[in-house]
Parts: C-alpha cells; sequence; structure tokens
C-alpha cells in the first residue's frame, strides 16, 4: 500500500511517498525561503507561484526515487494538505492532487495540515498511542490538543495572538537576524547568557491552557531601542527564547495536570528548537517514568509530506473516504 502525500499549505513545496505502514520510500521539499527572505516574510502571491511552478517536476522526481514507475499501478492512496494555509497556496497542490487521482484512478483524500503535524510523531514513533497530549508549536499555530483516539482531537487551548514560531521570525526582524528566525535566534541563544534580560513569561500564572507572544515580542522591541548600541543579541536571544519555551513548558505540565494525560508528542517546525528539547527531555527524564515526551526527528518538524500520506494512511484506514468534491480549506480546524 503505497501513499503519495502532497503538501503545498505555505511556503514549502513538498511531495512524499509512504509505504505502509512508517517506511518513508521518498520525501522532497522545495523551500522558498530564499524567495521570500527579502521580504521578512512570506508574501502569498509569490508563494502560490513558486508552488505552481514546482509541484509537477517535484511530482516526478518523487515517484522516480521511490521506484513508481506505473503509478497507476502501485499507488493506492493521494493524500493532500487541504488547509489550514494559504488559499493560493493550498489549491495549487488541492488541483495537482485532484488531476492526478482523476487520472490515474487512484482514491484521494483531504489532510488537515496541522493534522499531518501530528503524525510527524506517528510516523517516527511506532510505539505512541492515543490517549495522548499533542503540542503543535509552528509559524502559524501554537495549540495543545488531546488526542483521545487517531481522527478524535480536542482542543484544550492556544494562543490568543502571534504563534510561537511567528514569534520567533518577528523578533529576528527586529534583529536583522533574517528569515525565519527561529534556527538562527535558537543558535545564538546558546552563546548567550538568558539571565542578562528580564522578560515575562507569558500567562504565567494563569490556571488555563493559554499562549501569548505578542507580548513578548513588543517587550523585546522596547528593549532593543532602549539598549541601543549596548544590546548583546545573543544575550537578548537567550533570554527571550527562555521566556517562550518555558511558558510552552509550563503550560503543558498544566495539560498533564487538568487531564492526567501524562504523554505528549510535539510537532511543528518550533519542535526542532533545542531548549525545547531539552527542557522537556528534562521534564520526562525526572519523572520517574511517569511522563513520557515524543519528539520528530528535525526533518519531519517543519512542513513536509510524509506527514501529509501518513496523516491520510491513517485515516484510510480507518474508514475515512473523500471524494473529489472536497474544498481547499484555509482556515480548517483540527479539533472543536
Ligand atoms: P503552520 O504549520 O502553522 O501552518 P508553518 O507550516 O509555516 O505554519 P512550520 O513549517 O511547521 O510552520 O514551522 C516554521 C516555523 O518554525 C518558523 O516560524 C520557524 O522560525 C520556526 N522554527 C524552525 N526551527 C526552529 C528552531 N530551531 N527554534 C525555534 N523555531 C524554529
Ligand atoms: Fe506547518
Amino acid at each position: 500500500f503505497l501513499v503519495l502525500g502532497i503538501e503545498s499549505s505555505c511556503d514549502d513545496t513538498a511531495v512524499a511517498v509512504l509505504e505502509e505502514p512508517r517506511r518513508i520510500r521518498a520525501s522532497l521539499v522545495m523551500s522558498q525561503v530564499e524567495d521570500h527572505a527579502p521580504h521578512g516574510g512570506v508574501v502569498p502571491e509569490l508563494a502560490s507561484r513558486r508552488h505552481q511552478e514546482a509541484i509537477m517536476g517535484l511530482v516526478r522526481r518523487c515517484l522516480w526515487q521511490a521506484g513508481v514507475s506505473n503509478p497507476m499501478r502501485q499507488l493506492s492512496l493521494i493524500a493532500v494538505t487541504a488547509g489550514p494555509g494559504l488559499m493560493g497556496s493550498l489549491l495549487v497542490g488541492v488541483m495537482a492532487a485532484k488531476g492526478l487521482s482523476q487520472g490515474w484512478e487512484v482514491p484521494i483524500m483531504g489532510v488537515n495540515h496541522m493534522e499531518g503535524h501530528l503524525f510527524a510523531n506517528v510516523l517516527a514513533h511506532p510505539d505512541l498511542k492515543p490517549p495522548f497530549l499533542c503540542l503543535i508549536v509552528s509559524g502559524g499555530h501554537t495549540e495543545v490538543h488531546l488526542v483521545r483516539s487517531f481522527g478524535d482531537y480536542r482542543l484544550l487551548g492556544a494562543t490568543r495572538d502571534d504563534a510561537v514560531g511567528e514569534a520567533y521570525d518577528k523578533v529576528a526582524k527586529m534583529l536583522g537576524l533574517g528569515y525565519p528566525g527561529g534556527p538562527v535566534i535558537d543558535r545564538l541563544a546558546r552563546e548567550g547568557d538568558p539571565d542578562r534580560y528580564q522578560l515575562p513569561v507569558p500567562f504565567k500564572g494563569s490556571s488555563q491552557v493559554e499562549f501569548s507572544f505578542s507580548g513578548l515580542k513588543t517587550a523585546v522591541l522596547w528593549l532593543v531601542r532602549r539598549e541601543g548600541e549596548a544590546l548583546s543579541v545573543p544575550d537578548l536571544c537567550a533570554s527571550f527564547q527562555r521566556a517562550a519555551v518555558e511558558s510552552l513548558v509550563s503550560k503543558v505540565k498544566l495539560a498533564m495536570n487538568q487531564t492526567g494525560v501524562r504523554t505528549v508528542a510535539v510537532s511543528g517546525g518550533v519542535a526542532a528548537n533545542r531548549e525545547l528539547r531539552r527542557r522537556l527531555e528534562d521534564l520526562a527524564g525526572s519523572s520517574g517514568g511517569r511522563v513520557r515526551v515524543y519528539l520528530p526527528p528535525l526533518e519531519l518538524c517543519t512542513d513536509n509530506a510524509a506527514m501529509v500520506a501518513a496523516a491520510g494512511l491513517w485515516a484510510y484506514r480507518r474508514g475515512v473516504r473523500d471524494d473529489l468534491s472536497f474544498r481547499a480549506d484555509p482556515s480548517w480546524e483540527l479539533s472543536r
């Protein structure tokens, strides 16, 4: 059973072939980072143009790499991201997938991009079984879900404003560090002193699972203005990172206490963050085996199509069926 995954929700065009259940035969990601970098963020119109240029060639290369010479015979499912994301970007993947599905007579499935991020962990860890908590930390989302079973998700809490990845990107922009900001800040933070600047940890005392990163971002902006030439960029990166990660870790602990579920799977681009990974591994390590933390390998944290193929495969196996009538939905929520 081979699944072709297609992902084009934001600024990465990605195609993968997954062999049931967990063997990634090929996974290609074409990043548009260099096209968007001069603008300090993703330009939607540019993103859809780049997807359109890239997608069919990427499908062809991926099938070739995966040893699929006769897709009509060999593929059993096409899974494509149908939302959430940028409409113009989503449409390119969805329409390509629909065309291929009809031409090859292969079933198609529209996949939620956030469920895809969740499935990065399912792909990487065969022993991960519901119920578990899922922390999704990406460029557009910061949310905690309770996974009661695959396909049954309950939102426990989310950000009230910016996503954590977005805060990384905006702080990096203020400091002239380029786009995307996460990896650069993560790297500089290692050389900095996190005690140097005092920054607020959002919703530190609140008894709800909730996040906020716009106040933290503004606090950084004031600090940059106040310090002027005296500013130490590595120290600021370390201080910002500590506050951001502290808020994520404290809310994971709160969600564990509220639900009694002590297994957490973390995914999305910010799951690549060293400090977050270290703090969560420490949490598991010091729990005497009670807390379990699952993290995807770095290449499955950021957008890729293997995770989309996996989400589609698992949905198909639990009986979900789609036809060509589904639509791209830029604001598709994973759970209520
Ligand atoms: P969404 O999935 O919400 O639609 P997206 O797909 O654009 O958003 P991802 O590709 O999952 O987001 O993640 C990209 C984000 O992850 C960027 O904001 C980037 O700065 C951040 N990021 C990547 N690596 C790191 C890191 N090491 N530390 C912190 N942030 C990181
Ligand atoms: Fe994403």
